[in-house]
């Protein structure tokens, strides 16, 4: 039973999306980990998001936002509080909408919706975005993508609630990205995004692309286990897959946590992992590959809640 968030709150949110009490975060990580949320809330609309993000202001609660699941990993303990999900049951939204080659497409929908829509529609400029899970709003905020491209080279507008509750819209412009991370007002929740995409010469060849991209990936990636995808973010001149790979790491396991052997900057839940062996391995990680290169590997998954 949760204890942290008072029941007269709890009856508030509820009129405002699903709430889940206790609720296990490992049914909402890609790693299939993670310790129960005091209280789990799925927010039905962006103005019911606004209230949520009041109530948490007024009471005091922390809050914590998590989106598709797909770059975190959540503690054991779990997380106290009040942790909004803008996942795909987020917001009952119908999906993106398109304008000429202008798509809006609510926080909610997952990228690959969104890629498959667009490519139906004739579009190109997203196909990068092929095969990486999660949300619209968690991409954008991770500034997510690929060699071949980042979410900063098509989205050009964000609409977010602030801290405050109240909507509000950014233009994004390519100076606010950095590797993996855009800059927004600190505390915002992202909504929505506007991108603007090209019409495809061929559209056949777009959608091929795409398949191309989803197939590379099968044979490079570990799919068959959960994982948060790549660990460590590319030090500068570096490959962190090679980095771990030379240190003599791959395979390497810490209780259920495993370097996979296909991919080395993957960290797999080969059974029955804790989010404490993972943690522990990107430790063990860090500090071998520091001993051995010199180099400190900053990791690229957020950690979050209590371990
Ligand atoms: C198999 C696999 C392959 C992957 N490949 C790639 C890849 O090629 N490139 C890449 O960049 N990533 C990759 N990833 C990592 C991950 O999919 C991306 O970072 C993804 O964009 C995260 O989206 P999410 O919705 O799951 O966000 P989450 O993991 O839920 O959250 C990530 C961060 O965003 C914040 N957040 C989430 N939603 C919102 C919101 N609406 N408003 C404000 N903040 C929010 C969270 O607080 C957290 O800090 C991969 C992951 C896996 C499992």
């Amino acid at each position: 039973m949760n204890v942290t968030v008072p029941q007269d709150v709890v009856r508030r949110l509820r009129g405002l999306g699903a709430v889940k009490t206790d609720e296990p975060l490992s049914r909402h990580t890609t790693f299939k980990t993670g310790g129960p949320a005091d209280v789990l809330v799925v927010p039905c609309g962006v103005e019911s998001l606004g209230e949520i993000v009041r109530i948490c202001a007024e009471s005091g609660l922390p809050r914590t936002v998590i989106g598709g699941g797909s770059n975190l990993l959540v503690g054991d303990r779990g997380i106290r509080g009040i942790t909004v999900c803008v996942s795909a049951d987020a917001f009952n939204t119908s999906g993106p909408a398109i304008e000429d080659d202008v798509v809006y497409v609510p926080a909610s929908v997952r990228k690959e919706d969104f890629v498959s829509i667009c490519a139906e529609k004739g579009l190109s400029g997203m196909e990068f975005l092929a095969g990486i899970p999660g949300c619209i709003g968690g991409g954008i905020i991770m500034n997510a993508g690929t060699v071949d491209g980042n979410f900063v080279d098509i989205l050009y507008r964000i609409e977010y609630v602030d801290r405050a509750g109240e909507l509000r819209l950014q233009d994004i412009t390519p100076s606010m990205a950095r590797y993996r991370h855009l800059d927004v007002e600190e505390g915002a929740i992202v909504t929505a995004g506007w991108f603007r995409l090209r019409h495809a010469e061929d559209g056949e060849a777009v959608r091929n692309r795409i398949r191309e991209l989803l197939e590379e990936r099968a044979k490079k990636h570990p799919l068959e286990y959960p994982s948060a995808g790549s660990v460590f973010k590319n030090p500068q001149g570096h490959s962190s897959w090679k980095l771990v790979n030379d240190a003599g790491l791959k395979s390497h396991r810490i209780g259920g946590a495993m370097v996979s052997d296909l991919h080395t900057n993957f960290i797999v839940n080969a059974g029955d992992a804790r989010s404490a062996d993972i943690r522990e391995l990107i430790e063990f990680i860090r500090e071998t590959v520091y001993i051995k290169f010199g180099v400190m590997l900053e990791p690229e998954v957020r950690l979050v809640g209590e371990f």
